[in-house]
């Protein structure tokens, strides 16, 4: 059943045509008995307007997406998502193989790359590695949140942290559509700026993106939600560390002093953006 994307009140439908009136509309929004808005308003916008308001995370958004377009009876995956979801781990490969090639270049003056013997397979096979890279941890990613959020063995639900949710595909839907702020740097193509900067501050914004989505569909608290996106976050990293130390390309060595200063910096920039973009909002 649909809800009232800002007070949650269920609701039976989100429009009735409007033909047959004198308002020129084909359709009419439905006005919540409850708060006295429209239930939903998104049900009129286009899809940038609906990308922009994921980006700028509110609350709203994600309520008509999770709740009002995506569920589908018998948890089963939207198509749209299945594309999404595919578009976003090509994405991640390139992210990612212009990440470690970059954090490679400084120690490339004695001519040889740390990327090293991967540098010297075809390039084919290089990226058929970071696709495997992208696709097992963003499994591990998903597939850890999946179990906290619907298992029945999950430490938080056995805690009582938060009450089990039997639909994993929507909290895999919700994490695909949260993460979709990684498409972002789509502009990378055309504006060249700093591939590893630009990474770790979209990082930061996923996380929240993360958060916020997990906080509404699974109605729970947001320290709840942030231990989720952490751990899966956690998962996700572990697992391309283990890849990426087999093949000799990670160690322990590569997260420096230097590194957390950037994330830091990164975590600081993101959260800037998000205080003017809030204050525009206020201020228009
Ligand atoms: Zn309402």
């Amino acid at each position: 059943m649909p809800i009232c994307i800002e007070c949650r009140t269920p609701v039976s439908t989100l429009w009735r045509s409007g033909a047959g009136d004198n308002s020129g509309h084909s359709i009419r929004l439905t006005v919540c008995r409850n708060c006295g808005r429209f239930c939903d308003k998104y049900v009129e916008h286009d899809f940038v307007v609906l990308f922009i308001d994921l980006v700028l995370i509110k609350p709203q958004v994600y309520r008509h997406l999770l709740h009002n377009t995506l569920m589908r009876d018998g948890d089963r995956f939207d198509p749209s998502i299945v594309r999404l979801g595919v578009l976003l781990l090509l994405f991640d490969v390139y992210l990612t193989w212009a990440r470690i090639e970059k954090k490679s270049m400084p120690e490339s003056e004695t001519g040889q790359s740390t990327l090293g013997q991967l540098a010297q397979q075809p390039i084919v096979f290089q990226y058929l590695f970071f696709l495997i890279l992208c696709a097992v941890s963003t499994f591990a990613f998903h597939a850890s949140i999946r179990f906290l959020a619907s298992s029945r063995y999950s430490p938080l639900v056995l805690a009582g942290l938060l009450p089990r949710f039997s639909r994993p595909n929507s909290v895999s839907t919700a994490l695909l559509v949260s993460s979709s702020t990684k498409l972002f740097p789509i502009l990378m193509v055309i504006w060249e700026y700093d591939v590893p900067a630009a990474a770790r501050s979209l990082g930061w914004a996923v996380v929240a993106n993360n958060v916020e989505a997990l906080r509404i569909l699974l109605d729970c608290r947001y320290y709840t939600a942030t231990i989720l996106a952490i751990l899966g976050a956690a998962a996700r990293w572990m697992t391309g560390w283990l890849i990426l130390t087999s093949v000799g390309l990670g160690d322990w060595n590569s997260i420096t002093e230097s590194d957390i200063a950037a994330d830091g910096k990164a975590f600081w920039g993101y959260l800037m953006y998000a205080v003017q973009w809030a204050g525009r909002l206020v201020a228009g």
